[in-house]
């Protein structure tokens, strides 16, 4: 396990973004084209699922198109969802049966899921500067989990937002799949991220996968 020093201060500007909100126009272009074309999608920045008291925080890296871009709900839709929910029932982190539908009646149970950038980006690839310019919110939904003790990211991206996010260098916590980094109170977990992509090509097994959230169950309790 890495220690990090934590001496940095991260300052909260703003809590959650405008349903259209504008400040990365090649996304926001993007929505409208999608809003064109799907209408009945949900088509605008994804806010945070579950409780913000848990002590769990899992940063996914952006919505699927057809997942969380279409249903609203964070990782709802598509294969990541599938794995995702399937792992945190699991390890009772979430309540009910997943159905990949907002309205399935899932509760997440001392979590919370978001991701590093909250609109659909074209082809799941946010560029730098969107990254950068959507790290506010994260920074939000971490500052509004006062009992926050755990965050797993889901790969690279979501990683290094993170760090960034709890004002720390990457340089100190490199990304590796099943890597701990402790930062004060916080414990940051690695894992890749659970895409139909690095499933298929075996990048990541649900065992690679669940060894993760068990490794969080345990040291959690
Ligand atoms: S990705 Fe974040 S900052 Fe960029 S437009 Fe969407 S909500 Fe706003």
């Amino acid at each position: 396990m890495t220690t990090i020093s934590t001496s940095k201060t991260v300052v909260v500007t703003t809590t959650d973004p405008d349903p259209n909100c504008p400040l990365c126009p090649r996304l926001a272009e993007f929505r409208a084209q999608s809003r064109a074309r799907e209408p009945d999608w949900f088509n605008a920045p994804v806010l945070p699922f579950g409780d913000p008291g848990g002590k769990l925080l899992i940063v996914g890296l952006a919505p699927g198109l057809k997942g969380a871009n279409r249903t609203g709900r964070p990782f709802t839709g598509d294969y990541a969802g599938d794995l995702l929910y399937a792992t945190l029932l699991e390890y009772g982190f979430a309540k009910g049966t997943y159905q990949a539908r907002p309205d399935d009646g899932l509760r997440l149970v001392d979590c919370r899921i978001g991701n590093a950038v909250r609109c659909v980006p074209p082809q799941n690839k946010p560029l730098p500067v969107e990254i950068n310019t959507c790290r506010q919110f994260l920074i939000a939904t971490i500052a509004a989990m006062p009992k926050l003790r755990a965050i797993v990211a889901l790969g690279r991206i979501a990683h290094e937002s993170t760090l960034k996010a709890l004002g720390l260098r990457s340089a100190a916590a490199p990304f590796a799949h099943g890597a701990v980094h402790k930062a004060g109170t916080l414990r940051l977990y690695d894992s890749y991220h659970c895409s139909r992509y690095n499933t298929n090509t075996g990048v990541l097994t649900p065992k690679m996968f669940r060894d993760v959230f068990a490794k969080v169950r345990k040291d959690l309790g």
